[in-house]
């Protein structure tokens, strides 16, 4: 009755169990961020080539976990090209990426003309192609 014949029985079968939850739980994290990657790979593909539609897109979240960090845009003024950095937008991380649009505009413009310029959104990226990561005013870190 003691617990040490329950373990002789049940004990090896747990701990089995364990470390197959376990590594089910890492493969099925891998399939996650491998959709992920493909579904930004599709919207970038969508967006750079076709300019659209960028509803339904990725969340940052997932974009964050597919390796895709940066969001290019590209100002409707200047044509001045950016790259947003995901990981200091201060947006809940279930924030679809489509909806940052609006509330982005272009750095450029506003320190040479203090325009207010409306962005349009390029693609996700790894590593931003246009060199400086571009912050829309109110999205910056500090202030
Ligand atoms: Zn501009």
């Amino acid at each position: 009755m003691g617990g040490k014949s329950r373990d002789r029985i049940y004990g090896d079968r747990l701990r089995a169990a364990r470390i197959r939850l376990i590594a089910a739980k890492e493969k099925a994290r891998d399939a996650d961020s491998g959709i992920w990657a493909a579904e930004c790979e599709l919207w970038s593909a969508q967006m750079e080539g076709y300019g659209g539609p960028a509803q339904p897109s990725p969340t940052i979240e997932q974009a964050l976990c597919a390796g895709y960090r940066f969001l290019e845009v590209k100002c409707n003024r200047c044509n001045h090209q950016g790259a947003v950095d995901l990981t200091r937008i201060r947006r809940h991380a279930k924030t679809e990426i489509w909806r940052l649009e609006p509330s982005l505009s272009c750095e450029e413009c506003r320190k040479k003309h203090r325009w207010k310029a409306r962005v349009h959104m390029i693609k996700l990226s790894r590593e931003p192609e246009s060199g400086i990561p571009w912050y829309a005013p109110g999205e910056t870190d500090g202030h």
